[in-house]
């Protein structure tokens, strides 16, 4: 994965988006240094994406007054809810009614209801997180009876699939999803898929939030 400076991605993004449809870029920090994020920070990034919640505090507890926004990309275990919703400005992980519950309890009246995307499991993986597609519905109409969450769409981490077909296909059924779902609810905005190695393809297919790390940060340190 070769690595890009921010600008660079920012102006690749740009050239693959539609003007009418325009795309966000999610940083995913994870396993990276405060230090790394404030670098990115000073050139503009705003939104940074983060796999663990104990990590995260961390970091996130360095670097506030900022006026950054921390997305959760993570699996959320239940025990970690209260704190998810403390720390985080969004969760995209959600795939289950516990879950929504917790967040639900435990989002502080102070702060601003809880962004959530309802993770979903588009290729059917085994190993992966994600409700199925046709739980979808009944997740957002919880989502949206607690006044401290806000429903702001999907997301998906599809399967690399070494075929172009089967990549854009798991895609496209994404993309209906979240029409469907936007149709329903009006402040659903949000379809967050796409990564270093596939962003152009996913904005293609009508991504409207690109989760990159690698390609921004280099090399992941490991676990
Ligand atoms: C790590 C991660 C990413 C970023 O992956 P890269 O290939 O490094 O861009 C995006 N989304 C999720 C859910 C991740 O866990």
């Amino acid at each position: 994965m070769q690595t890009v400076s921010l600008a660079t991605l920012q102006r690749q993004i740009a050239g693959v988006s539609s003007p009418t449809r325009p795309v966000r870029l999610l940083a995913v920090s994870k396993l990276q240094p405060a230090e790394a994020v404030s670098a990115l920070a000073a050139q503009g990034q705003r939104a940074f994406g983060e796999n663990y919640v104990q990590e995260a505090d961390a970091k996130i507890q360095a670097l506030s007054g900022q006026g950054l926004e921390w997305h959760l990309i993570g699996h959320l275990q239940s025990n970690k809810a209260e704190l998810a919703a403390r720390i985080f400005d969004w969760v995209q992980t959600v795939d289950r009614p516990k879950l929504v519950q917790a967040l639900a309890q435990h989002r502080p009246a102070g702060l601003a209801p809880l962004n959530v995307l309802i993770q979903v499991n588009i290729d059917d993986e085994d190993s992966k997180h994600g409700c199925r597609p046709e739980q979808v519905n009944a997740l957002a109409e919880a989502i949206v009876g607690h006044e401290r969450l806000r429903l702001r769409g999907l997301m998906a981490i599809p399967a690399p699939f070494p075929e172009q077909e089967k990549r854009q296909a798991a895609f496209a059924r994404m993309r209906a999803l979240f029409d469907t779902l936007a149709a329903r609810h009006e402040q659903v905005d949000t379809l967050s898929m796409g990564m270093s190695a596939d962003f152009a393809e996913a904005i293609a297919a009508g991504s409207t939030m690109v989760r990159v790390g690698s390609a921004l940060f280099g090399p992941r340190p490991s676990l």
